[in-house]
């Protein structure tokens, strides 16, 4: 049994740290991380899954690669099982990570801001002042949110009243402690924008954490979903028999419910007022403010446009954009995964554009998605993407992917496995 499990994990985490295939993996280039004279200057913004992942990668597969990463935050805090904190399912530090594995890499991880973008001269300008000179920019600056349409909802998540809870860390802690104060009986009332939004099951699995919650501490109380989309947006049958089989007289779902305006902590629809004790809004999103401020954004007026092959932003020249930020392929979802994915095909694509070479003309990408619908019980959903030359975009393979057959406890082990993967993957631990 052992056995088998590790050969499993082992095979996962292969299956993670190489799938997106570059010409460099396969021609074992990944030798001599730090030899030879630098190749040239990558500054990276945001430690998240792609810039993080986009670090590590350029030192393993870079010959020298002078490699500088911006993060804002001291450590690494993940979305993915956050929602198990929310739960109370998992304590904040079994979802926070250190960067000291991409340091002792030597990659020079600089806390800061990055406050502009000075794409002709090739250097971004960060928060205390400094500088930082580049020959190629990588940004994975993941989302910042679309406020203005929502009536009292800036106001309301400044004051801390309402959450969103949709960036892993103090957010994260603030819902939590709400959900803990809340009286036997309360409602919890969560709102979910329209598509395309990151992690698109990431709402589902967050009704069913706070939900299963409840079931045990505080039985008498309701979660209530407002979902501003037709139907549930990801892994739909399988969510919809979570809710039935494990939520019955707790967990309550409206379709077609977008959110107008929040007063207080009462959620204002198109036809009706719902008053919550906690009300947790996931706001409409758009790629972040630096994508946005350094006229990266050419998508529908919020995401950045991207050379498949290469992550170069089709706006500006010598800038990748990794993750969250870009405007999607057909059926791409936005995910720490793909922005794994992404962050390696930018990776090898770097490398060979500084050494004067031809990137690799067929990637292909995966994703997998866990999504825990009670503690133990979970479902996936599954893709792979391949470059295709004509339509110079990536498309899903067919055949490729799907969901689970059911909820189970082995695929529980499974997303729990992957987490851990997937952070030493991209932080080098
Ligand atoms: C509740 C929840 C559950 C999820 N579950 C899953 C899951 O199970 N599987 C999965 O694959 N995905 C999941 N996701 C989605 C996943 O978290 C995102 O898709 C992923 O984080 C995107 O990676 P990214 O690199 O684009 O952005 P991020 O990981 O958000 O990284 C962006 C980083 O950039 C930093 N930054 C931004 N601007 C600046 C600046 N100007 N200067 C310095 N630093 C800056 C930020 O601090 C941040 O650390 C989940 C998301 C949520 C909210």
């Amino acid at each position: 049994m052992n056995f088998d499990r590790h050969t499993d994990l082992s095979r996962r985490r292969l299956l993670g740290a190489g799938f997106a295939i570059s010409g460099l993996a396969l021609a074992g280039c990944a030798s001599a991380p730090s030899s030879g004279p630098s190749i040239g200057r990558v500054v990276i913004v945001g430690g998240g899954f792609g810039g993080s992942t986009a670090a590590r990668y350029l030192k393993l597969w870079g010959g020298n690669v002078d490699v500088t990463l911006v993060e804002r935050n001291p450590s690494f805090i993940s979305c993915p099982i956050s929602n198990l904190v929310i739960g109370g399912h998992k304590q904040m530090a079994d979802i926070t990570r250190g960067y000291d594995g991409l340091r002792a890499l030597g990659v020079k991880v600089v806390q800061g801001d990055v406050t502009a973008i000075d794409a002709a001269g090739k250097k971004v300008r960060l928060a205390g002042g400094g500088e930082l000179a580049y020959d190629r920019l990588i940004l994975s600056p993941g989302i910042d949110f679309m406020l203005d349409g929502i009536g009292g909802l800036a106001a309301a998540l400044d004051s801390g009243r309402v959450t969103h809870s949709w960036k892993a860390g103090p957010q994260t802690v603030a819902l939590r402690k709400q959900l803990e104060a809340m009286p036997d009986g309360g409602v919890f009332a969560l709102s979910i924008p329209k598509v395309p939004y990151r992690c698109p099951p990431g709402p589902y699995e967050r009704a069913c954490m706070v939900a299963s919650y409840f079931k045990v501490a505080k039985p008498r109380s309701k979660v209530l979903v407002l979902d501003a989309n037709p139907e549930i947006t990801s892994k739909k049958g399988l969510f919809e028999k979570a809710f039935k089989d494990h939520y019955a007289g707790i967990l309550e779902y409206r379709a077609n419910n977008e959110l107008k305006s929040v007063d207080g902590t009462t959620a204002k629809l198109e036809f009706d007022d719902v008053k919550a004790d906690v009300l947790n809004v996931i706001p409409p999103q758009r790629a972040g403010d630096i994508a946005r401020s350094a006229g990266l954004v050419n998508m529908n007026d919020r995401w950045v446009g991207v050379n498949w092959l290469t992550m170069e932003s089709t706006a500006r020249p010598f800038i990748h954009v990794l993750g969250d930020a870009t405007f999607p392929a057909p059926l791409m979802p936005k995910s720490g995964h793909m922005a794994n994915q992404h962050a390696k095909v930018a990776a090898a694509a770097v490398i060979q554009l500084l050494k004067g070479e031809a990137v690799n003309a067929t990637p292909v990408v995966m994703n997998t998605c866990y999504s825990f619908v009670t503690a133990r019980d979970v479902v996936h959903v599954a893709s792979v993407h391949q470059y295709d030359d004509k339509d110079k975009t990536f498309k899903t393979v067919p055949g490729s992917g799907g969901v689970s057959a059911a909820a189970n406890q082995v695929e529980g082990r499974y997303a729990l496995a992957w987490a851990d993967n997937i952070w030493a993957d991209m932080l080098a631990l």
